[in-house]
């Protein structure tokens, strides 16, 4: 495919805004995207490289507007690309405007300047400048992207220059690539789901699904030493988990970094929670596997530090190891660092993800070997099956008092649903100390709770200069409709502005909050906010006698 069509089409794409017809648009493109298929539904993206591959091009904005410069000729300097940039907001359109091209020299294709593009060069190019590294790559680097803009049409530069920063933007996500395969190709969407969830390559499942239809999408599978995404957890608590499930799954929960161990037999890798390889920062790991795996498999986990006695230290001890590229060995000395499994996605050859979590890690204790690990803590923890509360409850103790972070629960039934935050795994950890806070704002509820006021912005209180209430969060799951009745009740006569659904409240009702962390943010002026705020109870307290801005800010440097 020639790249001035491709391009033709993120135009139209980009001038459409119902997902409906930009689902039809990319359907259009993939069918006649022949051979170049694959790429195609990957740029659409803005990805040069599958999921799965944490390569990146490593191309910052000053190298792309240096290249974008020398093709747009000696008049024009990476500074002023920089500058208009600055200006406009995108890099695509101030690259559309330069007057690229017929630059000779070096990395120029001085042999046939005026030939058109195509996407399988510009994916050659690419990769080959993402694999650019050692002495001087930046300039080689600059080189290449300076021979493919010289190349380029306005349309053309465009989209290069988006691509290349990661800035693609025509509003083409992952969703409608996804729903682009199953139109174009008339296969089901659970097949294409599927195949995304074991490959984690849009490109391969759009070519599977057109060369081989439902059965091929379905015949792909889990490939030992390619990452898949990581199941995730939700916040949770023990009475929610007996109510949904009949047993509950107890884990003790890890304070470390997550990582997917994947064992061929013979070699070793080991992924982050986002997929980048850090096999060589963690050789303990490798080491582990030759020594203790008894079978090929991929199995999901978490790295944590431990002491001499094989105790947990706290998570950043993990990280000091986490990301090391150099003195390793070094870094091994000062830190040493345990394996914990938790789940088994695949073993010999066998996919499990579609196999009952109680299963899975049935079949995890056979993969996991760990006799001779004894003294450093247990590798795979021991699954406690409760149902009920005091079972839950000293399983948690347990885990407090052996330094642990909290537990985990889980759907002894579930699936292992990669990416997926879903409420088959929750996660519980213990009630920090609880705040009171003033109640100044509130939306009301939709559907059958319109007549409530829910959703409630909870402030601390200020002292000094700029006496008055700060927001540092919102209150709005996990309330009765009573509690709701009882809320709206006490505090529709304090609303003081309405606009739209939300309300202004005059700050007087006081409500004791819990929460799982303080997080710095940007939204509140206050500059903290509360993770995963919830009602504790209603505080027969005056506002001047709620928690402080000041304490919110010691309790979050842990004083
Ligand atoms: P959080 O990072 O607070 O969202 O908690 C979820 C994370 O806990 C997961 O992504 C894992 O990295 C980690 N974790 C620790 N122990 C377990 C466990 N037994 N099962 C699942 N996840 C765990």
């Amino acid at each position: 495919m020639r790249f001035d069509a491709f391009c033709d089409a993120l135009t139209r794409v980009e001038a459409l805004s119902a997902d409906t017809d930009i689902v039809a648009a990319v359907a259009d493109l993939f069918a006649a995207a022949d051979a170049d298929l694959p790429v195609v539904a990957r740029f659409v993206q803005g990805r040069v490289f599958p999921a799965w591959d944490a390569t990146t091009l490593d191309v910052g904005p000053r190298l792309c507007y240096a290249a974008l410069a020398r093709a747009a000729g000696p008049n024009v300097s990476g500074d002023d690309v920089e500058r208009r940039v600055a200006e406009t907001g995108d890099v695509g359109d101030v690259a559309a405007e330069l007057d690229l091209g017929s630059q000779q020299g070096l990395g120029a294709f001085t042999d046939d300047a005026a030939s058109a593009l195509t996407v399988a060069v510009v994916d050659e190019e690419l990769r080959a400048l993402a694999g650019t590294a050692g002495g001087g790559s930046e300039s080689r680097k600059e080189d290449r992207l300076f021979g493919l803009f010289n190349r380029c049409t306005p349309d053309e530069a465009r989209y290069l220059a988006r691509l290349v920063l990661g800035e693609m933007r025509v509003g083409v996500g992952a969703g409608s690539v996804r729903d682009a395969t199953t139109d174009a190709f008339e296969v089901p969407p659970e097949a294409v789901e599927h195949a995304l969830q074991v490959s984690n390559d849009y490109g391969l499942v759009a070519r599977v699904a057109r060369d081989e239809g439902e059965t091929g999408l379905r015949g792909l599978s889990l490939e030992v030493g390619r990452p898949v995404q990581a199941m995730l957890a939700q916040a949770g608590t023990a009475e929610e988990a007996l109510d949904a499930w009949e047993t509950v799954a107890v884990e003790t929960k890890f304070d470390g970094a997550r990582i997917q161990l994947h064992y061929s037999g013979e070699e070793t890798w080991v992924f982050s929670r986002n997929m980048a390889d850090v096999t060589d920062a963690l050789p303990e790991v490798g080491e582990f596997a030759e020594r203790s795996l008894a079978e090929p498999a991929i199995l999901d986990g978490e790295v944590v530090a431990v002491d001499d006695d094989g105790a947990p230290l706290p998570f950043q001890e993990v990280l000091r190891r986490f990301r090391r590229k150099h003195d390793v060995e070094r870094a091994r000395e000062e830190v040493s660092v345990a394996v914990r499994l938790f789940d088994c996605l695949h073993a010999s050859g066998e996919d499990l993800l579609d196999v009952p979590f109680a299963e899975r890690h049935a079949r995890l204790e056979a993969v996991v070997d760990d006799a001779e690990d004894e003294g450093e803590g247990e590798t795979v923890p021991e699954l406690t099956l409760a149902s009920d509360l005091e079972t839950v409850e000293t399983h948690e103790e347990r885990a407090l008092r052996t330094g642990h972070e909290g537990i985990m629960l889980k759907n002894p039934e579930s699936t292992y649903t990669p990416g997926r935050r879903g409420k088959n795994w929750l996660k519980r950890k213990p009630d920090v100390e609880t705040l009171d806070l003033v109640v100044t704002g509130a939306e009301w509820g939709e559907g059958r709770r319109a007549s409530f006021l829910g959703t409630f912005e909870v402030s601390a209180r200020v002292e000094g200069e700029n006496e008055g209430f700060a927001p540092v969060g919102k209150v709005a799951t996990g309330i009765t409709d009573e509690t709701l009745a009882d809320l709206t009740e006490r505090l529709e006569p304090l609303v003081e502005s309405e606009s739209g659904k939300a309300v202004d409240l005059r700050p007087d009702l006081v409500l004791e909050v819990g929460y799982e962390e303080i997080q710095t943010s940007q939204n509140y002026d206050s500059g903290a906010a509360l993770r995963f705020p919830r009602l504790v109870a209603i505080r027969e307290k005056p506002p001047e006698e709620a928690d402080t801005l000041a304490r919110i800010r010691e309790l979050s440097r842990g004083e």
